[in-house]
């Protein structure tokens, strides 16, 4: 008789909601193992006996082979006597008051379900909201843990006889799949136009798809949110969503049946196509082909394309190829210009009725607004732009154990981040908190997070900038709650927040080169060319760039032609009429704007690189007046000529990175009338040799051999490109963003590590 042994397993991470328990199951029986297993407020614990062998196989399985979406982050294994059990059991759940379980995101459609949906003999035959264990809605559906059916937006779906008896069985792929449906007894869609329901279900897809390639503009209600929808390549239709959405030039986001559907428009290799079809499905940023039949208004004056492949039942049905119906579609956040994304129903009709021909709906409700992730893939490794959907709330792993913190964020876009143990929950993409609507969402995002995750924070950390809404709010929290408050400064939480990104678990110090808008400085200035030497406990700022005057403040921001001018006017450079930025100003503006100059009125300094990269694109012409943040730079970027190897010069003063040299190089350009492409090569060039040179006077002086990249302008990927080549080739050890963004959307991660290490 073989000798029958008994072990326990305790296991920690993303394994409740993804199947886990089925596939211990499962493994248990195939195994010939009795015993337990069953979720804890915790993770999940499981008990076997059996014969040696067989414990070895199941314990393989366990740590080699788990559930695709599952993820285990610890897992304790311990003997134990065999307890006699006589079967294999899922025994009912042991809550640990004060214990929580990270909570899955929401899961594109699996492979197995996506057949289903098209499989005529299966009963959920074209059922718009198919989903199983391993994949479908978990984050916006979920109200409060643990994570059942009467705690999500599913609760008021009676399941039918059918779904309960796949729902009771642990072999099945639907086994305690909270949010799973059918036809008889799950949501429906229907289609309305000017407040009358014109069709139901299979029919209001159909309507909905005849309508788009009709060219009309519909609000379609999806998983996180609303799209408006357009054909892609039918230029009134996009024309037509650009002016009712009251936004001028920022690029739209597409969506595309499959990858071949993409290809006639983009190149995509093979790390953009994983990334298109990882299970998070973000939009990805492509390089565009020049015979694209996307219409040029879709993204004006880039060279990129934001594609995503379709993420839900719906999607697919919706996009199915058919002779004359759109390829590729429209897909932007539905929303007027600048608010928040509709998710309330009543709301979203009421925002969206002046832009949407028709609405496309279901009545699954939608708990927590999430907007589609941003990514794209850069030499070494995918980026995230935008962490939204699919990818929030998975907890960020924290180098070491924090007590429990808040980090407010940014003003603009704006996430916060708690952390608890070795996690930081860093928000999904909340925006730009300028309206009530979003400062709405960030308040009320805080404390669901709180309330999920079991977080109760010990100290709050906030922004220096005493006029962010989100510093405004850990103010008051603090003082409500008589809780610490520590205020970081924007640009040492950007370093923090690429370390935090790299895992970085050392006190060595490293080179931040923090390239951003605006920061809040501790001088009085507004900072954003940013070179740091630190760590997360402290930094020192070792170079910034030499500051330029912000005339009028904001509208400098908004008018990159007022800020070459300013640089000019600092450099003693003359304003010479021929010069695209003085002849986009009126003489009265360029009057009034040398007054205020001159007299310092209302002219505060600004070291910020952003700013910079807007005075050297309007003085190549290429933008004088920015209708998004950013606008000028990326246009800038997406013209500069890749065989140009010609660089501006800068100097350097004590501390200081000045751009005296770069204005009479720059202006002899002009004025030989080399084209813009050499120009914003030749700018692009100077600051990546700029960065290196900075690098290697540091490294001289300290030995510190690791540079991290932070801040919004490493957007700019073909100043990460360069910059990135030349540290390497200088041997620097070069830490990039991965999985946070570079940009304000990562900085609440680098607040709460500065906290933590204060
Ligand atoms: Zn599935
Ligand atoms: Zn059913
Ligand atoms: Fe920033």
């Amino acid at each position: 008789m073989t000798e029958m042994i008994g072990r326990k397993y305790s296991i920690t991470g993303i394994v409740q909601g993804v199947g886990f328990r089925p596939f211990v199951y499962a493994q248990a029986v195939h195994n010939h193992l009795t015993g337990w297993v069953r979720n804890t407020s915790s993770g999940v614990e499981i008990e076997i006996n059996g014969a040696a062998q067989a414990v070895h196989a199941f314990s393989d399985a366990l740590r080699n082979n788990p559930p695709p979406l599952s993820r285990i982050d610890r897992i304790s294994e311990f003997p134990c006597q065999p307890d006699g059990y006589t079967q294999f059991n899922i025994i009912p759940s042991q809550p640990c008051p004060g214990e929580f379980i990270p909570i899955s995101p929401d899961v594109t459609l699996c492979a197995d379900c996506a057949a289903e949906l098209v499989n005529p003999a299966d009963r959920r035959y074209r059922y718009p909201f198919i989903n199983c264990t391993n994949c479908g809605p978990r984050f916006t559906i979920i109200k409060d843990t643990p994570y059942d059916r009467p705690k999500t937006t599913m609760a008021g779906f009676t399941m039918c006889p059918d779904c309960q008896s796949e729902y009771e069985n642990p072999l099945n792929r639907r086994f305690h799949a909270q949010p799973t449906a059918c036809p008889v007894c799950g949501p429906h869609i229907w289609f309305e136009a000017a407040g009358e329901v014109l069709t139901h279900k299979e029919d209001a897809l159909q309507t909905a798809r005849a309508w788009l390639q009709d060219g009309k503009i519909l609000a379609i209600k999806g998983l996180g949110g609303y799209h408006l929808a357009c054909d892609a390549s039918n230029p009134e239709a996009v024309a037509e969503l650009r002016s009712r959405k009251k936004r001028s030039d920022k690029p739209f986001a597409l969506m595309a049946y499959d990858i071949e559907h993409i290809l006639p428009h983009c190149q995509v290799s093979s790390a953009e196509e994983q990334l298109l079809t990882s299970r998070q499905h973000p939009i990805v940023i492509l390089n565009r082909l020049a015979d694209s039949s996307i219409v040029k208004a879709v993204a004006p004056r880039q060279n990129t394309l934001g594609f995503m492949l379709p993420y839900t039942p719906q999607h697919l049905l919706l996009l199915e190829p058919a002779p004359g119906f759109p390829e590729v579609l429209v897909m932007t956040s539905g929303n007027l210009s600048e608010e928040p994304v509709a998710y309330m129903d009543e709301d979203a009709m009421q925002r969206l009725s002046p832009i949407a021909d028709g609405f496309l709906l279901h009545d699954r409700p939608i708990h927590m607004r999430v907007d589609d992730s941003v990514a794209r893939v850069f030499t070494t490794g995918p980026q995230i732009l935008r962490r939204a959907r699919g990818y929030a709330p998975d907890p960020i792993q924290l180098p070491a154990p924090l007590p429990s913190i808040l980090a407010a964020g940014a003003e603009l876009k704006n996430t916060f981040c708690l952390s608890r143990d070795q996690y930081a929950f860093l928000s999904h993409h909340i925006g730009d908190l300028e309206n009530y609507e979003t400062l709405l969402s960030f308040e009320t995002g805080i404390k669901h997070y709180e309330n999920l995750f079991h977080v109760t924070p010990q100290t709050i950390a906030v922004d220096l900038h005493p006029n962010y809404l989100a510093t405004r709010y850990g103010i008051q929290r603090a003082s409500e709650g008589n809780i610490p408050l520590i205020q970081v400064q924007h640009h040492h939480a950007h370093l923090a927040a690429c370390l935090a990104d790299n895992a970085w678990n050392s006190d060595e110090p490293v080179i931040g080169l923090i390239y951003d808008g605006t920061g809040y400085g501790t001088d009085g200035t507004i900072w954003g060319g940013e070179i740091l030497l630190g760590g997360y406990a402290d930094y020192q700022r070792v170079y910034h760039l030499a500051t330029a005057p912000l005339a009028g403040g904001d509208i400098s921001v908004r008018k990159p032609a007022r800020m070459a001018l300013a640089h000019l006017w600092q450099s003693g450079l003359e304003w010479d009429l021929d010069l695209a930025p003085v002849q986009a100003l009126c003489p009265q503006e360029r009057s009034l704007l040398r007054a205020q100059l001159e007299n310092h009125i209302n002219t505060p300094l600004t070291s910020s690189m952003g700013r910079l990269f807007d005075a050297a694109a309007a003085l190549a012409g290429v933008r004088q007046e920015v209708n998004y943040e950013g606008q000028a730079a990326i246009e800038f970027e997406a013209l500069a000529d890749p065989d140009e190897t010609g660089a501006y010069p800068f100097s350097i003063e004590e501390d200081k990175i000045s751009t005296a040299p770069l204005w009479p190089a720059m202006l002899a350009d002009i004025h030989a009338n080399t084209p813009p492409a050499i120009l914003s090569a030749r700018f692009h060039n100077g600051i990546a040799a700029l960065s290196r040179q900075l690098c290697l006077a540091i490294r001289e002086e300290t030995g510190c051999n690791t540079v991290a990249l932070s801040g919004g302008v490493w957007q700019n990927q073909l100043l990460l490109d360069k910059t990135v080549t030349l540290l390497a080739e200088s041997g620097f050890n070069t830490l990039l963003h991965k999985q946070v963004p570079a940009n304000d959307g990562g900085l609440a991660l680098g607040q709460l590590l500065i906290a933590a290490n204060h």
